[in-house]
């Protein structure tokens, strides 16, 4: 019967990708401009890479633009020239369509061979001698219904926190080990010219096994927000993708 044979292709094909995912070089917890930017890069390295977004659509932030006009702004374009988004120049800035920037930038990750699982939530870090080795994953749906359904884990070599706003990861290490981020994580006031290269700059292994890339590395180092420009967290997920390329290739050699 055609309904059981779309069934099973499905539940199939998912398990054979998810199985083969277990175990990674690198796990990126979220999809948004970072995490995408990080995927990419790893995978254009021959780094296998898995993508865990807790929400439906992937791209995070981008899609609503600023106060949802959707239209984002660049200082450049070298990145978005690669992934081929068409740009404008306007005044001393470069603006790009919302919608074209995320499925563009979703679409070449995925074509350089990115694995993402969305709907999929990180409800917690797998730690082994104090090092980070990989995330503990849950249905979305469990969450928002509030059940109790065990989770399963997805391993890394490295683990990158792209989860934007709330360095969601730092956050659960830091609930159980306060003393090694003392301060609040939350960004500082609203300051472009300061965040667009300090997020880059700051862009760093913050635990054994861990990376923060993104807004998350606002958050964990206080650096000011920056609002609906996103060429810092492009730099910034390239970055973090060439510093894990690196620890990879020597640990390699
Ligand atoms: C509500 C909102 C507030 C914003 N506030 C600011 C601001 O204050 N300052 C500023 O400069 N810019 C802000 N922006 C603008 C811009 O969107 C962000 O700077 C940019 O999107 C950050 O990129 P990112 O890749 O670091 O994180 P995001 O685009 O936020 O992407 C993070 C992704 O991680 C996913 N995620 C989070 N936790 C988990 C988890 N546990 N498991 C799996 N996935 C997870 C999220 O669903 C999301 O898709 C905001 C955007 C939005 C939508």
């Amino acid at each position: 019967m055609i309904e059981v044979d779309i069934s099973r292709v499905i539940i199939e094909e998912y398990s054979k990708r998810l199985t083969e995912h277990l175990e990674n070089d690198v796990v990126v917890v979220g999809a948004g401009p970072a995490g995408l930017a990080a995927s990419y890069y790893l995978c254009k390295s021959g780094v296998k890479t898995t993508v865990v977004e807790k929400k439906l659509s992937v791209g995070g932030g981008i899609w609503g633009g600023a106060a949802g006009y959707n239209v984002v702004t660049f200082e450049d374009t070298e990145i978005l020239d690669e992934i081929g988004v068409t740009t404008k120049k306007q005044g001393g800035l470069y603006t790009a369509d919302a919608i074209e920037f995320a499925t563009a930038l979703a679409y070449k990750a995925k074509k350089a061979g990115a694995e993402i699982f969305n709907l999929t939530e990180v409800e917690d870090i797998v730690l082994k001698d104090e090092t980070v080795k990989g995330v503990v994953v849950n249905s979305a749906s469990a969450r928002l219904l509030g059940l109790h359904v065990d989770p399963f884990c997805i391993c890394a070599r490295f683990v990158i926190d792209g989860t934007g706003h709330p360095a969601e990861l730092v956050g659960m290490l830091k609930r159980r080990k306060p003393e090694l981020f003392p301060r609040e994580l939350q960004e500082y006031f609203m300051n472009v010219e300061t965040s667009e290269a300090g997020v880059v700059e700051k862009t760093s292994e913050v635990f054994p096994g861990l990376y923060v890339a993104g807004m998350s590395v606002c958050d964990v180092f206080g650096l000011p927000r920056m609002g609906p420009i996103f060429g810092g967290m492009l730099k910034s997920g390239k970055k973090v993708a060439g510093l894990i390329n690196e620890r990879l290739q020597s640990s390699n050699a």
